[in-house]
């Protein structure tokens, strides 16, 4: 039939038309977003909101999963792709990463500049003052304007790659734009936190146990080793360029203007950089800088100095370990002096007691400072700090000061550990002579209460909305809480004792209690607060044990035999069930009707029990917490990025690059309404 053949012909011609089509479609959002990247990064002046900006990218990661043949490295949607790294290779700098030589004062800056002019005989200087930030610097090379590798600098010969990880920072363009790109060049930078990210970086760290980062530069370098690329792109790390490696395809003679081509095409540069044609404008700048660095949003610890022209730079080279056309000029230390008032105990949720000096308020670098952290006994002993003494402080970028050392001696006695705890009087020891720490070891303890009881109800736990501080101090101050058991005693006319608590919150709060007796056993355990017991220890003891009371009773072999449980953990667990308090609490949440059994059906086999499935793209009818629950109620194991071991790749809408590893990896990929018939 000749209409038919028509009809084919027509058809292909579409199809192409379509392709077409996507093609530009696809080209034309990856050059929008990367425009509003630059906006966002380059010139701090976006020109739509973070919400619209999700919907383009959500849009090119559609099109993308659609259409895999139109993907390509450099697309912005990388970013969002997870993945796990085996380890960092090393890569050897094309030019070398030199340190940076320090001074401390403006003569040590006058006599650098001596130094240079007997070098630099007939030459008329002009210097770039750059502030210097306090993160890990990195080198990053782009090859005909694409992003090919990044590494640290490592000894400054070769450092190690970090590439993968360098592509989640979203301020770093994976692409250059504009004009007359160079065909390679190594641009030099700092990778670095802001103050409040790092700060609610630590916070999270915290709660969950884990140490916490002293300053932006070891986060910063820490995050930039994290195995996990997809953890990478959470930490929230930002990148300004300061120096030029090597480079070919582009003329260049000042360094000023290599910063202002960067910005050109599309890389962050330090809005502060400054141009200064006499030595006095250099010394200006740092002391403007040095005045005004708490009002920053991150954290800088000097000024950079450098000789402007490139052929300069070039005559004055380098000596063994740093530049000679280059000088970091460190600001002081923040110190200050003053008293001890006092120093008090604080008591932590596990009872352990913390030295904290309460200082007599003084100002350092432009903050008011009351308090000091001691750490714990040991410290106090290590500097010999009485009550009265005289002492220097200093502020490094911590968040809390630290004492350095006392300079006059004024307090009569030494301090002694407490026998008791200041809070509960609880007997207060040290549990084991190897251990820093000392504990009140009270169950009962009020402090501890509150700590404990903030845990019990915190988002990864038992997720009690609207059980915070405020609430859960009054709770404890009007004995209406005692113990975990009596959260769920609670009645409304007891709520209604509470500050501003009407009758719409009162309501709130008694359902977000019930609804939080259905939780998974593993969170309940979580919430318990078994020292060294984190989430996902508490994951793999319900699903092992299957309730609360076999946990209960396990014995140290059973559970040094679970392969994620080490003899601390278990002498710990076992520690915590054998107090008569903790079979009484166990009773009482069993009639209060909480759930203590891991609801996974093991003797039922669905097809997902036992299989490892990923998650990507919106569900409809779950969200991802919640499906990730089923697959652990089915027995089976939800895992966050695609590998040879994965068996199901559920997809929801807009599924993100871990589609595309699944139909690569030939891993079976079920949409919603088959994952659901597997669930039953
Ligand atoms: P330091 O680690 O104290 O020897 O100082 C040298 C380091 O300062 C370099 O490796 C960079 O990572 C870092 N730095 C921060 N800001 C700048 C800047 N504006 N110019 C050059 N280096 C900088
Ligand atoms: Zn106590």
């Amino acid at each position: 039939m000749p209409g038919c053949l028509n009809f084919l012909h027509r058809g292909s011609r579409l199809e192409d038309r379509v392709s077409e089509n996507v093609k530009n479609k696809i080209e034309r959002l990856k050059r929008d977003i990367r425009f509003h990247d630059r906006l966002y990064y380059v010139l701090s002046d976006p020109k739509i909101s973070d919400k619209e900006y999700d919907v383009l990218l959500k849009e090119l990661q559609a099109l993308e999963d659609k259409y895999p043949q139109y993907k390509t490295e450099d697309s912005p949607t990388v970013r969002l792709s997870g993945g796990i790294l085996k380890g960092f290779r090393s890569i050897r700098h094309v030019e070398k990463m030199y340190s940076l030589d320090n001074t401390y004062s403006f003569d040590e800056i006058y006599s650098w500049k001596d130094r240079v002019l007997k070098n630099l005989p007939d030459g008329k200087i002009s210097y770039v003052a750059e502030l210097k930030i306090d993160g890990v610097s990195a080198n990053l090379t782009y090859r005909n304007g694409k992003l090919i590798s990044a590494a640290t600098r490592g000894d400054g010969q070769t450092g190690e790659d970090i590439t993968e990880n360098i592509k989640r920072v979203r301020s770093i363009p994976l692409t250059l734009s504009g004009d007359n790109l160079p065909e390679f060049i190594e641009v030099r930078g700092e990778v670095y936190m802001e103050k409040q990210s790092l700060s609610n970086l630590n916070r999270q760290r915290e709660a969950a146990g884990e140490p916490i980062f002293a300053n932006p530069r070891n986060a910063a370098s820490g995050s930039l080793k994290l195995l996990d690329s997809e953890e990478v792109a959470k930490r929230r790390l930002l990148f300004y360029a300061h120096s030029l490696g090597a480079y070919s395809g582009v003329k260049l003679s000042g360094h000023f203007e290599f910063l202002q081509k960067l910005k050109y095409w599309g890389i962050r540069v330090n809005e502060h950089v400054k141009l200064c044609h006499t030595i006095e404008d250099v010394i200006e700048y740092c002391k403007l800088w040095q005045g005004k660095r708490e009002g920053l949003a991150y954290e800088i610890d000097g000024a950079v100095i450098k000789v402007d022209n490139l052929e300069q730079q070039h005559k004055l080279g380098f000596t063994l370990k740093s530049p000679r056309w280059a000088i970091a000029y460190k600001f002081p230390a923040r110190q200050a002096t003053t008293e001890v008032m006092k120093i008090v105990f604080q008591v932590g949720r596990t009872g352990v007691i913390t030295p904290v000096a309460e200082l007599k308020p003084v100002e350092c670098g432009g903050v008011i400072i009351k308090h000091a952290t001691l750490h714990n006994f040991d410290e106090i002993e290590r500097l010999g700090i009485r009550e009265h003494d005289r002492v220097l402080i200093e502020r490094a970028g911590e968040v809390i000061p630290k004492i350095i050392k006392v300079i006059e001696r004024r307090g009569k006695s030494a301090v002694r550990i407490p026998k008791e705890c200041p809070v509960c009087s609880g007997k207060v020891i040290k549990e084991k002579e190897e251990d820093v720490a000392y504990r009140c070891i009270n169950p009962n303890c009020g402090e501890q209460l509150q700590r404990s009881i903030l845990h019990f109800a915190s988002r990864q736990a038992m997720d009690i909305e609207g059980m915070g501080e405020a609430v859960v101090s009054q709770l404890i101050g009007l004995k209406l809480v005692g113990s975990f058991s009596d959260i769920y005693r609670l009645k409304g006319k007891d709520l209604s004792a509470l500050e501003l608590f009407k009758e719409k919150k009162i309501n709130n709060l008694l359902s977000a209690i019930d609804a939080s007796r259905h939780r998974p056993l593993s969170r309940l355990i979580y919430g318990l607060g078994i020292r060294h017991v984190g989430e996902k220890a508490a994951y793999v003891l319900a699903s092992k044990f299957g309730s609360i009371n076999k946990l209960a009773a396990a014995d140290m072999p059973t559970l040094q035999g679970i392969h994620e449980v080490g003899p601390i953990m278990a002498e710990s667990i076992v520690d915590y069930f054998a107090q008569p308090q903790a079979k009484k609490l166990i009773e009482e949440f069993s009639s209060l009707g909480l759930n203590l059994k891991e609801e996974a059906k093991k003797t039922k086999n669905t097809p997902l029990t036992g299989k490892r499935v990923v998650f990507t793209g919106e569900l409809k009818n779950f969200s991802r917490q919640e499906a990730e629950e089923l697959v652990r109620q089915n027995g089976g194991y939800p895992i966050s990025s695609v590998s040879k071991a994965t068996d199901f790749v559920v997809a929801g809408d807009n599924p993100g690059s871990k589609y595309n590893n699944a139909r690569k990896m030939n891993i079976r990929i079920l949409n919603e309404q088959e994952f659901e018939r597997f669930l039953k």
